[in-house]
């Protein structure tokens, strides 16, 4: 595979190896161990805890998540159960109360549940571990049925940070992927959370949807900047109908051509820029202040399976269908189903769908993975018995240096700003031992 290419498959490294390479090396017994160790190991710098609530009412016909359709709130009491019981699976593992240090509530739609199923689950969780003094609590919620009440009971449980997905404000695109939230919710939602003090508001967007233009794109922006997000997030649309046929509602010739996506994606980057943001490391772009700015420009952003983050834990622990924890040396992913999740839990056993224990080499490019993604750079000390895995990335980058995208210098690359969007492409690079495993079917979008 040429990897200077623009449009080539490449993973969005939110782990090292990416899922689809993971060796399922890995049983319920090794999981319990490997949390034991991690607990000990990195307790007391605190844990990561994520929650995957995983119903919406309908179906957005781009979404790349794992989510439930229902407009049945009755589900709400037992999936809560579920998770309540998988974090006591956990807590027998723990040495001591854990220290949380990061909450964040995904899905599906978080603020599907009703403020009081959320503050009853939050509450259980937090009554059993001990808060970290710089704790950091946010959550997903979707502008059209994140009220008032939801933001207000987050917030009396040390919610600080809401991320609101908007995608795109174009009736055209709206309807094509089938989200529908009116600047008018959107900004209704925004001003609630800041008048109960959360002090960061985050705003995915996306590029690449159906029809979208550059006018209907920079419409939607100029919208978002006028409500000033501290942080936006501008994502790339992945269209991948073989692993999620709701995108089958529209055809490839509704996308934008490659050419014009990357156009979308540097008049978003050009208005970022003219409104105050700051690249703060692939897709992310925040205003001076926030965590997520200060983190980057003091080399500090981390990076996990919730994307980026200001917060360095070595534990991730994750609750809920599909949710993927992290050991540092171990990943595991829940089962998808949610009823099969739900009976596994029931049984008092970790409901582990598949999973990897990393080798010493994994959690070697893990860290120069995590090092480019985060900062743009990476080095390495050449150990004897490394020596020819460095000499065969060394040979692969040297196309990037060709380019003028990278400089290479005492065993160090730095990316150069004009090699930064093919970040993905240079990981591609470190990361020899799976990725020219082609999958049986595609399973990454393309770095364009
Ligand atoms: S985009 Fe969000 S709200 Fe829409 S189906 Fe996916 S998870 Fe649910």
């Amino acid at each position: 595979m040429d990897l200077v290419k623009l449009d080539i498959p490449a993973p969005r490294y939110t782990s090292y190896p990416t899922v689809p390479y993971w060796e399922n090396n890995l049983n319920e017994d090794l999981w319990k161990q490997k949390v034991r160790q991690a607990s000990e190991q990195y307790g007391a710098e605190g844990i990561s805890l994520y929650l995957h609530l995983p119903y919406c009412e309908s179906l957005c016909t781009y979404c790349a998540c794992n989510t439930r359709i229902t407009v049945n709130h009755a589900v709400e009491e037992g999936y809560i159960q579920s998770l309540l019981k998988e974090w006591d699976l956990y807590l027998q593992q723990f040495t001591g109360k854990p220290i949380i240090k990061e909450i964040h509530l995904g899905g599906g739609t978080p603020t599907f549940f009703s403020p009081e199923n959320l503050h009853f689950l939050l509450k259980r969780i937090l009554s059993g571990a001990t808060q970290h003094e710089h704790f950091d609590f946010s959550f997903e919620g979707h502008p059209s049925n994140t009220t008032h009440e939801h933001l207000r009971v987050l917030n009396t449980l040390g919610f600080k940070r809401v991320s609101f997905g908007v995608q795109d404000f174009d009736e055209t695109v709206q309807e094509a992927i089938h989200r529908f939230q009116s600047f008018e919710e959107v900004k209704n939602a925004m001003d609630n959370a800041r008048e109960l003090g959360y002090r960061s508001v985050n705003v995915d967007l996306v590029y690449g949807l159906p029809f979208q233009t550059e006018a209907t794109v920079k419409d939607t922006i100029e919208k978002v900047i006028a409500l000033k997000p501290e942080r936006i997030a501008f994502y790339s649309y992945a269209h991948v109908p073989w692993l999620k046929p709701g995108q089958r509602k529209y055809s490839e010739k509704d996308l934008p051509a490659d050419a014009v996506k990357r156009s979308l994606y540097n008049l978003g980057k050009q208005l970022f820029a003219e409104a105050g943001y700051e690249d703060v490391g692939m897709d992310h772009f925040a205003l001076p202040g926030d965590d997520l700015y200060e983190a980057a420009k003091k080399g500090n952003l981390h990076r996990n399976f919730m994307g980026y983050t200001a917060q360095h834990t070595h534990l991730l622990i994750a609750l809920g269908a599909s949710s993927i924890s992290d050991t540092w040396d171990a990943f595991a992913q829940n089962i998808k189903s949610v009823e099969e999740y739900q009976k596994k839990v029931a049984e008092g056993k970790f409901p582990i769908m598949k999973g990897h224990a990393l080798s010493e080499e994994d959690l070697l490019i893990r860290a120069h993975i995590l090092d480019l993604m985060c900062r743009y750079q990476t080095g390495w000390r050449v150990e004897h018995r490394w020596e020819e895995l460095y000499a065969r990335i060394a040979h692969r980058l040297q196309a990037f240096v060709g380019k003028n995208w990278i400089e290479i210098r005492d065993n160090s690359i730095y990316i150069k700003d004009q090699g930064k969007p093919y970040l993905r492409n240079i990981c591609l690079a470190f990361d020899e031992r799976y990725w020219n495993k082609i999958p049986e079917k595609q399973v990454f979008s393309t770095t364009a």
